[in-house]
């Protein structure tokens, strides 16, 4: 019989930036890990210690729903590890806590197909929680071998997508962001450019992302006389800005590799060469109800920069040269 623990107690030892954010998976399942942990997810026994008293037992196995009994102790999630390819998740599947188990995912052992890595654990874990998610909300179950096939498709997507090999992750500059409150249904907005100085043309790419849609919403375009690469990346974050209202997105978390123009926006501080676009950027940003803006490292953003660089390298000028 196994204990089944309240919902997540933090422990202060537990390293956010290496456990949750630093996690090679999309930005979708970096929150998803950071609820988790959080004890955010509408969990049946988090439903619960707010006061609904609904039934809101684990759908599988009608014992109290903890974000610990979801992802590991469940009998249908005890399957489903068995059935991933792992060398052994005999420590994993012993764990007493979310954090000891997120500890523990960097040292799990992928068998072949080569290719895939630990980040296998974090796509398990989210398929876990749509399995449960479309057992209770649709009705429709999804058996073990379904759910780690979804969670190898997703690795290999989400490989495919980051096409530019990343060097190792710098640190983040922005610490403090990692405990500020977010929506939970916040979209992850992501935009970069690529400029040529000789051609005065800059390829711009976006990326939008959040927990509803099947796949993430992408776009690029190229545009003629830019005079800098600081206007480009204004203009990158500008056409994110409209492609995201397009969307119907409201909460958007934007992020771009460019820290002088986020710095800039954040103190509303315009040059004037950026005065116009940067203009546009504050009106169209009042028009949703959650908006914050942040750098971050370039490794981070090269989806969004493949989309640039493609966007210049195809621009009609670009393939008459
Ligand atoms: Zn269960």
């Amino acid at each position: 019989m196994i204990d089944e623990s309240p919902p997540a107690v933090i422990h202060h030892a537990f390293n956010w930036h290496k456990n949750v954010w630093s996690v090679k998976t999309a930005p979708k399942i970096n929150l998803f890990l950071w609820r988790l942990v959080q004890g955010a997810l509408p969990l049946g026994a988090n439903l619960q210690a707010r006061g609904l008293t609904a039934n809101t037992n684990c759908p599988h196995c009608n014992a109290p729903e903890t974000a610990l009994h979801l992802i590991l102790h469940c009998p249908y999630a005890q399957q489903v590890w068995e059935l991933a390819p792992f060398k052994s998740t005999t420590a994993l599947l012993n764990s007493d806590s979310i954090q000891h188990a997120l500890n523990l995912a960097p040292t799990l052992v992928c068998l072949p197909p080569k290719g895939i890595t630990t980040e296998l654990f974090s796509w398990l874990c989210w398929n876990l929680w749509t399995a449960r998610n479309r057992l209770i909300f649709e009705n429709g179950g999804t058996s073990h071998a379904a759910v780690v096939t979804n969670a190898l498709v997703n690795v290999r997507e989400w490989n495919q997508a980051q096409k530019i090999p990343s060097p190792p992750r710098p640190t983040p500059t922005t610490a403090p962001l990692y405990h500020a409150p977010l929506p939970p249904d916040i979209s992850f907005c992501n935009s970069d450019a690529s400029w040529s100085r000789q051609s005065l043309q800059a390829g711009l790419g976006w990326i939008l992302d959040n927990e509803t849609l099947p796949h993430a919403l992408f776009g690029s375009s190229c545009c003629n006389h830019v005079t800098s690469p600081f206007l480009a990346e204004a203009l990158a974050i500008r056409e994110c800005l409209r492609a995201a209202q397009t969307a119907q997105i409201t909460k958007a978390w934007m992020r771009s590799d460019s820290q002088l123009l986020i710095k800039a926006i954040n103190s509303k501080t315009y040059p004037m060469e950026l005065f116009g676009v940067l203009m546009d950027i504050e009106l169209l940003s009042s028009t949703f109800a959650f908006i914050l803006f942040t750098f971050i490292p370039r490794a981070q953003n090269s989806g969004a920069d493949s989309l640039a660089k493609s966007a210049l390298c195809n621009s009609p000028s670009a393939l008459l040269n």
